[in-house]
């Protein structure tokens, strides 16, 4: 699926790419050749302009005015129609001089090419008819001057462009198929590792919920082999069915917790909160719990500690951590709560006096589904998802959270929470 949606991007943004470069190109090579005819057009425009015919020769208006442009020939078209030129010419060169300019049309510039040279013509009617004594034909009226020049230069130099602009194309084409491709590539991967993670979230909860879906049919069915036993006589499978169902409802409140997370569906209610106030409501509701664990709960925090917090989540982060805590902590044992303000920021601990988290699970405990110890967590009813929704919840609010090891022994959570967020 990603090889092609990969050949797809590439392809797309080399054709992107190619219509860039194919839009610039025409850009450049349209600009240089109206450039370079424009200069040629003016120069002809001007020399036309600045002739006239004065006792039948063709002399400048004004020396001032007056072009030098050797390449620039005139030619002048009489009142029957004829061609000829006044200037001195070569026999030969007129032939090819008229043949050019069959078909001209007044005003209008005109390309022509002839024995591989081009040529640009221009033909203006004549502004003042004079006469001019022909050896041959007499008298005749002046009634148009046309003006052609050579321009192989200009056109070599266009060709020569284009050349280099086709080069660059073929040349840039390779580069932009090859700098596309890794483009797709490089954008391709978090899109990648974001599906992969979600593979892994869906296979990982399809895991999670077999067994208790497989522990429930089981019991079940026990259960309707002996169709006449009491709800007394059942009551083992009765509570195994009722404890597994527990267990997946947590399950799936966590799962669509974290789907909803990564969907960024579930907003943050930003309120200012007495921190003070939520770490004692939890820990009033857990001192009962740890103490039926054979556990002391204490608590140690300071005078002010308001902050902004979304109250409903801060108080769901200290139930999952106050809840590790009494799970993976064995009688008798201590638990410590703290709180306290240090800076711009709260800093809540949650710590433990039990056996503590192995180094190797360390930088794993905040991953989703991941379990230090399988069975007892599973034992104590553990979905492997308590800390990853934890970690949610400390990010949200712009912290930290962190674990180590005391070297008494047992874990200590850390949270620094910025008591004001720029979100
Ligand atoms: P679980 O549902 O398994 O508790 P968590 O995400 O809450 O999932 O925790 C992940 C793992 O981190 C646990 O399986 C356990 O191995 C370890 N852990 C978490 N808290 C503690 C603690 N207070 N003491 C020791 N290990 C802990």
């Amino acid at each position: 699926m990603f090889k092609r949606t990969l050949r797809r991007l590439s392809a797309m943004n080399s054709i992107v790419f190619l219509l860039i470069f194919v839009f610039f190109g025409t850009v450049i090579y349209g600009f240089v050749s109206y450039r370079f005819f424009d200069k040629v057009d003016e120069a002809m425009f001007l020399k036309i302009k600045n002739y006239s015919i004065v006792n039948g020769k063709m002399v400048p208006y004004s020396r001032s005015r007056f072009l030098f442009d050797p390449r620039i020939f005139i030619l002048i078209r009489d009142d029957w129609g004829q061609v000829s030129t006044i200037f001195p010419y070569d026999q030969d060169n007129m032939e090819n001089l008229l043949e050019l300019i069959a078909e001209v049309q007044p005003y209008q510039f005109q390309t022509r090419t002839i024995e591989n040279h081009t040529y640009r013509i221009l033909d203006i009617p004549y502004r003042n008819p004079d006469n001019i004594l022909d050896t041959e034909r007499g008298p005749i009226v002046v009634r148009g001057l046309i003006a052609v020049s050579i321009v192989d230069s200009e056109v070599a130099s266009l060709r020569d462009l284009l050349i280099v602009i086709a080069s660059g194309l073929v040349i840039g084409m390779i580069i932009i198929v090859f700098a596309s491709y890794n483009l797709a590539r490089r954008s391709m991967i978090p899109i990648q590792a974001s599906w992969e993670k979600q593979q892994q979230f869906v296979a990982d909860a399809s895991h999670e919920l077999r067994t208790p879906l497989a522990v429930v049919t089981s019991n079940a069915e026990l259960i309707l082999r002996h169709p006449a036993h009491s709800v007394e006589e059942e009551s083992i499978r009765v509570t195994n069915i009722i404890r597994e169902v527990r267990r997946m409802t947590k399950l799936v409140s966590n799962l669509l917790t974290l789907a909803r997370s990564d969907a960024n569906q579930i907003e943050i209610k930003l309120d200012l909160v007495n921190g003070k106030e939520v770490i004692e409501t939890v820990t009033e509701l857990f001192i009962p719990l740890a103490e039926m664990e054979g556990l002391t709960l204490q608590v140690n925090l300071g005078e002010q500690l308001e902050l902004m917090a979304d109250k409903e989540r801060l108080h769901q982060l200290l139930v999952i951590l106050l809840d590790n805590a009494i799970k993976y902590t064995p009688p008798p044992g201590q638990l410590l709560i703290t709180g306290s303000k240090q800076g711009g920021c709260m800093v809540i601990t949650v710590e433990d006096s039990g056996p503590g988290i192995p180094t190797k699970d360390l930088p794993h405990v905040f991953d989703r589904f991941y379990r230090g110890d399988k069975a007892r967590s599973r034992e104590k009813g553990g979905t492997g998802l308590g800390l990853s929704i934890a970690k949610w919840i400390v990010d949200q609010h712009g912290g930290k959270i962190d674990v180590v090891n005391k070297s008494g022994g047992g874990a200590k959570f850390s949270i620094v929470l910025p008591v004001k967020i720029n979100k």
